[in-house]
């Protein structure tokens, strides 16, 4: 069984495919505006086998399906052994509560959780410890639709918050997630980390899709779970093009979610 990994040349920072290499060693989102994150690693690409597999755990509830994935989590983190620090608090992107009560479980806390099993006898040298309850997913009630291009901006800014900064407060942290789309998610939450004092945030995924390999509207289309669950990302894409990002102003009307 083959799982599609990434060979193009990668942006340093966030690992999305460089159209110029030989130009700039990041992307030019990340010249943009350099992310929160030190440094994004991912095992392969949302395609093919990745993203059945990533379904079968995440829609079909076939749980089994972690434990082959979490392995390759796994090696996405290890990824970062030599570079990142030797103590880190592993933190899964939480689920926006009305998610989790539909889905009855994070993906990205099981993930993690069967990453450090293996991550514990191929690194035992490095303290990984697992922090679920760390990040709150804060989200406006609106669904996008309907919604104008500032409304929208509204809606995603300031999607994460800690729940107690105390303990993150000069921490390194290792975010982690199924799948990276435009970063934006990754963004987000990494903000709230640093805002509540962390050291250092790095991001490992078991996926990144592609912008260069088809990443937009072919893929939304044609997988509406990735076109729903990522409606931000697709947005905040259009507007770091622009380069109006920091015209965003904060939301309007969050409510505070489940920490999963
Ligand atoms: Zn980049």
């Amino acid at each position: 069984m083959e799982f599609p990994v990434q060979t193009a040349p990668a942006c340093a920072r966030c690992g999305d495919v460089l159209t110029t290499p030989a130009l700039s060693p990041l992307c030019r989102a990340c010249r943009l505006a350099p992310p929160p994150f030190v440094k994004s690693v991912a095992y392969g690409t949302y395609q093919g086998l990745m993203r059945e597999a990533i379904h079968a755990l995440k829609y079909d509830r076939l749980h089994p399906a972690a434990r082959g994935l979490g392995c390759m989590l796994a090696a996405a983190m290890a990824q970062l052994a030599g570079e990142a620090p030797a103590q880190m608090l592993v933190v899964p992107v939480p689920l926006h509560g009305s998610k989790f009560a539909q889905r009855g479980f994070n993906q990205s806390r099981l993930l993690a959780a069967e990453a450090l099993r293996f991550l514990g006898k191929s690194h035992p040298q490095w303290r990984l410890t697992l922090a679920p309850s760390t990040l709150l997913r804060l989200r406006a009630t609106e669904s996008q639709a309907g919604l104008t291009p500032r409304q929208r901006r509204l809606n995603v800014r300031g999607a994460f918050s800690v729940a107690e900064p105390s303990k993150v407060k000069a921490q390194h942290i290792l975010l982690v997630d199924d799948i990276l789309t435009t970063g934006a998610t990754a963004r987000a939450a990494a903000q709230a980390l640093v805002n509540a004092g962390a050291e250092s945030v790095w991001v490992a995924t078991l996926a990144r899709a592609q912008r260069a390999q088809g990443f937009g509207r072919r893929l939304a289309f044609e997988d509406r779970s990735f076109e729903s669950e990522d409606a931000d990302d697709l947005e905040l894409v259009g507007r770091a093009a622009r380069g109006d990002a920091q015209h965003a102003a904060g939301p309007s009307s969050l409510h505070q979610q489940s920490p999963f």
